[in-house]
């Protein structure tokens, strides 16, 4: 009898931990969607600002060629290919836009085969090696002597994630300087690493870059016109791979951006 009045417990107490219990769970779960809920609304405002810009810019285009500019026909030129290049930027920002909520919401499957990872750096660096010659920049390869590199990834998509990451080497780097596509093979993986020698990022924007428009300097990186959103598609392709990516970088110096990928091992 003691034991089992010992053991009885009391209902109205347990009543009311339940109740504080719900009551902690729902002010979490309050919390929870009021953060989302301002997230989604600075995304929304960074979105409507970014979209804003390009637009504006056409439009001002267009005015000052109703303005008269048009009956000049070298202004006449000036400003129609002013015009069509913000409009290409705004489409090329909605095409990132539309990348990135698709992966986001598990619309984009990663198209995973088996391929040599040395074609896919000779691949980038063919189609980038036109753009940085542009602006006397020298793309270098430096592969290992391995004939073969195999991993098990989505080909595409690591394509747009070095198209984006050499992209940027060259966009924030100087006239006739140099980047460098570098492969590693480290035992049972292989490290892809993209190396420049321009501005570099500031440590205290360093952990920020990956963040959807986050961009250092504003005013700098507008001149440059990207959509902030190239290194946060990068990240999330990769961790689709169940990779991430590494930065070390020094500001004046220039940057390295890596990444590693498990070599495929046949089964
Ligand atoms: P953006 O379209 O602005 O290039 P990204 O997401 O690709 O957007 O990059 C975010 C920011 O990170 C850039 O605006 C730039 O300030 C910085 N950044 C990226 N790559 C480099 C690099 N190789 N060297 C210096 N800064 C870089």
């Amino acid at each position: 009898e003691r034991i089992l009045q010992k053991e009885k417990v009391n209902p109205l107490k347990m009543i009311n931990q339940e109740i504080s219990d719900f009551a902690s769970k729902t002010e979490q779960e309050i919390d929870k969607l009021k953060k989302m809920e301002s997230f989604r609304r600075e995304f929304m405002a960074n979105v409507s600002h970014e979209l804003k810009t390009p637009i504006f810019a056409t439009q001002g285009y267009i005015l000052t060629l109703l303005d008269g500019a048009m009956d000049d026909e070298k202004v006449r030129q000036k400003f129609l290919k002013k015009a069509a290049k913000s409009l290409s930027q705004l489409n090329h920002l909605v095409e990132d836009l539309l990348t990135l909520s698709k992966i986001e919401s598990g619309q984009i499957k990663m198209d995973f085969e088996v391929f040599d990872i040395q074609d896919l750096m000779v691949d980038a660096y063919e189609q980038l090696e036109h753009k940085a010659s542009k602006k006397d920049i020298t793309i270098h390869l430096d592969l290992p002597d391995n004939e073969s590199l195999e991993v098990n990834a989505d080909y595409n998509r690591l394509m747009q994630v070095m198209l984006n990451l050499v992209t940027n080497a060259i966009k924030y780097n100087h006239e006739g300087h140099n980047v460098t596509i570098q492969l590693k093979e480290k035992e049972d993986r292989v490290k892809v690493s993209i190396i420049d020698d321009g501005m570099g990022i500031p440590e205290e924007d360093q952990g920020r870059i990956f963040e959807r428009f986050y961009r250092v300097e504003k005013s700098r990186t507008k001149k440059q016109g990207g959509s902030g959103l190239g290194l946060a598609i990068v990240k999330h392709i990769l961790s689709e791979h169940n990779s991430y990516m590494s930065l070390t970088s020094k500001l004046g110096e220039g940057s390295t951006f890596s990444f590693e990928l498990e070599k495929h091992r046949e089964e």
